[in-house]
Formats: C-alpha cells, structure tokens, sequence
C-alpha cells in the first residue's frame, strides 16, 4: 500500500467550519504494479500495519471519506488521520463468490474498496446498465464514509446508504480483519474468503453495529453493496397549500387521496419544504417516481444558480449571508427565488438526479429524526417559533425514508422523517439550533440527530433517543477490537458522547 505521509497538522472540514490540530494527514493508495486483488490484499495487510504502529506509538488512528461531515467524527485531536478517497477499486461479482444460501442474484452485487464516492459507484454500475438503489441528495461521499454517518436519501420504501450494504470487510485490528455479514443473510463463498484471506463472522447484531460506526469499529476496507436494473425517476418539483391533504400525506405516507403529479400513485421520493417567509405561495413539494430505463430521455441541466431536481437546500443555502433580523424574510425568497426553479416531468438516472458535489458558500446543516407522524406537528412548530426564536435565515426541509436496522442509525423510526435545517455559518444560526432541539424536547417529540450534521448528541440524549441500543453498539465494539485498538480509535467527540466505554 502507498502511503504518503503529507506532513499536515491541522486539517479542515469541507465547510471549513472546523480546523483540527493533528500528527499528521496520510494519503492512502493502493499499489500500481499489482491486479486488483492482490493491490487490495496488500492494502489489507498496510492497513493492518498502520495499526500497528498507531498501538506502539499510542497514536490515534481514524479513517477519512470525503470530509464533508460537519461533526469532528473523521477526525482525531493530535491523531494520524488516514485519507482513504484513492482506494477506489471495485470488483464485479461472480457467482462463484457466493454462498449457496444467498437468496439475492450475484449479477447485482458489487464488493467496493471503501474510498469509492458514490458517484464513482453509481457511474461504474450505469456502465453495467445498474444503479444504486438510494443516494444522499447529494454524492460526493465516499461509500464507506456515507454509511459511517447514516446518510440518507428520500426512498421512503427503500432506505438510507447503509440499508444496501449487505457485507462488510472490516480491520478489527493490528492481527485480525474479518468478513461480516449477517447470520440471516448470507452472501459470500468460501472462494470468496479465501480471495480476501480473512475470516468470516455471521452475526445480525455486529453487523447492524458496524454499519453505522462513525469510524470507531477500525477501517471498514470493502463493501458489498446490493444494486438494482438502472432506472429513471420521473420528477416534479410543484408547490402546493400546506393544508390538510399535504399534512395526511406528511403523516401517513399514504398516497390513496393525493393530488400529486401522477396521481395517487405511491412515488419513489418525496419531500417537502417550507419557506416560512413565503407560506403564502405553498410548500415546495417534490415528488419523484421511479420507471424503467430508456435511453430517449433528456437528462436534466442545472439551472442558472446551478441547482439541479436533486439537490437540498444545502446546495445553495451557503449563498445567504448573516443580515440584521428585519432583512431575513426578504434575503431567503430572494434567493430561493434565484436557485429553486420548479420542474415538470424531468427525467434522470439516480446518479443525474442527486449528482450535486459542489459546495457553495459556507453554510451550517443540522438534521433530526422523527417518526412520520410527528412531522406535521414539528413543521407547525417550527412556523410558529420562527417568530420568536427566529427569523431563520433558511427553510425547513422535510424528507422521508425508511427505517434502517442499523443499530445507531439515525433514521431508526419505522417510517423516518427528517428535517433538515441549512443556513448560513454564524452564532446566530448555532444558537438557533440548540434553541430549536430544547423546543422539540419541551414538545416531547422523539428525535435523533444526524451524526454528521450539527448536532447537541449528548450522553444522556444518546440514552434518551437510542436506549439500549447504544449498550449494544458499545458491547459489539468492545467484541470486535481489543483494548489497544479501541483506544486507538476512540476521538474526544466518541468521549463527548459516551460511547468510548472500554468494558473489563
Ligand atoms: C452538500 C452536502 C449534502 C449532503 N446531503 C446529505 C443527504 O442528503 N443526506 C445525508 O444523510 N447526509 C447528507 N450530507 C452529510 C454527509 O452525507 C455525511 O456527513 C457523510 O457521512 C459524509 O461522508 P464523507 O465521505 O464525507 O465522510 P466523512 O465526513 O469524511 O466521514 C464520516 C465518518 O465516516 C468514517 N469513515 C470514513 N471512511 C471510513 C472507513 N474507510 N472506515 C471506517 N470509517 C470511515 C469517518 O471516520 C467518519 O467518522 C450532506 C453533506 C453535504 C456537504
């Protein structure tokens, strides 16, 4: 393995709204003269002796995606932190690669090295006429960075990142890395095993674990992802009265009364969002439906603001600038005006439709879990306290999406909303937030916090909003990695949360 050592001491978040004092930035590659398997066998075996030396040298260790989290989860105080975006070699799977027991078709798997971004991923299946099944709004995560956080999309009947990965190729340590899928559902061969040179373990419960992990269970090195056909998703963007039609919708999911663009036909995504300066004119309702591949489509263009069908107010909130509370109203719709184009029958792959990797402005993102019924609930309070704890200069955006059985994932409700809070970066809007979760926690709403996104994760909240679940990711971690490299990996913001317990 190619490891450069950058000689880097401090590092910044893509949002540039943290700077972290470290040892040093390593950029991680995997050797040119070798074929793909051995190229990541010997990358195993390079993970495996950075460990080591982070154990002798009492270095702390942790691994980098893209670092587009807004938490200090990717990095480590005075730590090594390990660049992995070059490991990016994906390996199509034959069906002598897996297990008699998988009741799935080989053709759709796909094993990636960690580093792949989910755009190298979903251009690597449209080649193969295939696609992810879900996305974040946007992709320039890394896979294994994307499932470290629980990231999201809108696939209310499917599910978040996490929710497609069906193995996982972990280093646990400086002497052992271990194949892990769940029990019940099998997926790879002994042949398989073999190829990795690792151990296999089935068990429901680490897997679940693991998959949401914050990079605290070692260096996931691979994933093997379950794909589907390529499809198009056929999108609207319309705005709509918030009144009780969209409200039922909001908390139901159920689409038998819609007035939506197709209908009352139950839709692939659909999200909401809210401009509280402008609720005159209707929510901005967006409804996607999937349909089969064709290839006589237009696929979509950005629009002059360079905001396209798929993205989130992330995209373009970093436009807006701090201004004294009075021009707020007229600053969000101006800009909303200038960067929200409503679209009709815009047709696109999953790939086209969340493609967005481009950052503009510097802008904070806070999002929470709830279960769906609370959703209209949360919206109303949210308008009402605009005015008094308010003016936000943003909107609130509302997306919905599947339960995960992630153990830690934060889209753990059986039918998740999640409201998405984007402004620009600035006291007012840190203060904003934290009065905003002590309003949902008075109004007794069950929330969870995006792990990548601003958050107040405290551990009496982690105890609040994951109860036992929390005891049984940290028993899982302290099963999986021993002392030494627990220690290793635990960072001060796993301290701050209370999840770093060393059990005897
Ligand atoms: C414009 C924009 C739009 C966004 N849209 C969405 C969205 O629609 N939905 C959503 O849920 N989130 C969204 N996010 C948040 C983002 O998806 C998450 O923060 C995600 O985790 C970032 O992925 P990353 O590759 O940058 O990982 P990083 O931020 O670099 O790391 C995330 C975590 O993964 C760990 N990790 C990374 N690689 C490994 C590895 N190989 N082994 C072990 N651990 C590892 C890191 O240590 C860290 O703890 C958005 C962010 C931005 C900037």
């Amino acid at each position: 393995m190619k490891t450069i050592k950058t000689g880097d001491t401090t590092w910044e978040n893509r949002h540039e709204t943290f700077v972290e004092n470290i040892k040093d930035l390593y950029e991680l590659g995997n050797e040119d003269n070798l074929d793909a398997l051995d190229g990541y066998n010997d990358t195993t075996t390079g993970l495996q002796a950075l460990i080591a030396d982070a154990i002798a040298t009492q270095t702390p260790l942790r691994a980098l995606g893209s670092g587009w989290s807004w938490t200090q989860i990717a990095t480590v105080n005075g730590g090594v932190m390990m660049d992995t975006k070059p490991l990016n070699t994906v390996f199509d799977i034959s069906a002598a690669s897996v297990s008699a027991a998988y009741t799935g078709s080989p053709q759709y798997l796909l094993f990636a090295q960690s580093g792949n971004g989910i755009w190298e991923l979903g251009e690597h299946l449209r080649a193969r006429n295939l696609s992810l099944k879900t996305s974040g709004a946007s992709n320039g995560q890394t896979i294994a960075g994307a499932i470290g956080t629980g990231a999201h999309g809108s696939a209310f009947d499917f599910g978040a990142v996490q929710d497609f990965v069906v193995g996982l190729h972990l280093i646990v340590g400086p002497n052992r890395h271990i194949w892990l899928e769940r029990a019940s559902a099998p997926v790879v061969s002994a042949a398989f095993i073999q190829n990795l040179q690792t151990e296999l373990v089935q068990d429901d419960d680490l897997f679940n674990a693991v998959l949401v992990s914050f990079g605290s269970f070692g260096i996931v090195h691979g994933v093997m992802v379950e794909t589907e056909d390529l499809f198009l998703l056929e999108t609207y963007m319309d705005r709509m009265p918030y009144d009780d039609s969209l409200k039922t919708i909001m908390q139901t999911l159920d689409f038998s009364n819609a007035n939506l663009p197709c209908g009352t036909e139950r839709p692939y995504h659909f999200s909401v969002l809210l401009n509280p300066y402008d609720m005159a004119n209707g929510a901005y309702v967006t409804t996607m439906y999937k349909r089969p591949y064709q290839p006589n489509y237009t696929p979509p263009v950005d629009n002059a603001a360079g905001i396209g069908p798929g993205d989130d107010a992330a995209c373009f909130m970093g436009t807006l600038t701090e201004v004294v509370p009075a021009l707020i109203p007229t600053l969000v719709n101006k800009v909303l005006g200038a960067s929200l184009t409503l679209f009709n029958k815009q047709f696109g792959t999953l790939g086209e439709i969340f493609n967005n990797t481009t950052l503009r402005g510097k802008l904070l993102s806070a999002a929470v879990g709830m279960p769906i019924a609370y959703s209209t609930q949360v919206a109303d309070l949210m308008l009402s306290i605009n005015n008094t704890i308010g003016p936000f200069t943003g909107i609130f955006s509302f997306r919905f999406v599947k339960g995960t059985s992630a153990t830690m994932g934060f889209t753990r409700f059986g039918q998740t909303c999640v409201m998405e809070l984007d402004a620009p970066y600035s006291d007012t809007t840190y203060n904003y937030y934290t009065q905003v979760w002590q309003q949902l926690e008075n109004a007794q709403i069950p929330f969870t916090f995006h792990w990548g996104k601003v958050n107040e994760v405290t551990p009496t909240r982690i105890a609040n909003m994951y109860g036992p679940a929390a005891t049984d990711w940290i028993a899982a971690r302290n099963k999986l990695l021993d002392a030494d490299t627990i220690k290793i990996f635990t960072n001060p913001i796993l301290q701050q949360w209370g999840l770093d317990t060393v059990l005897p």
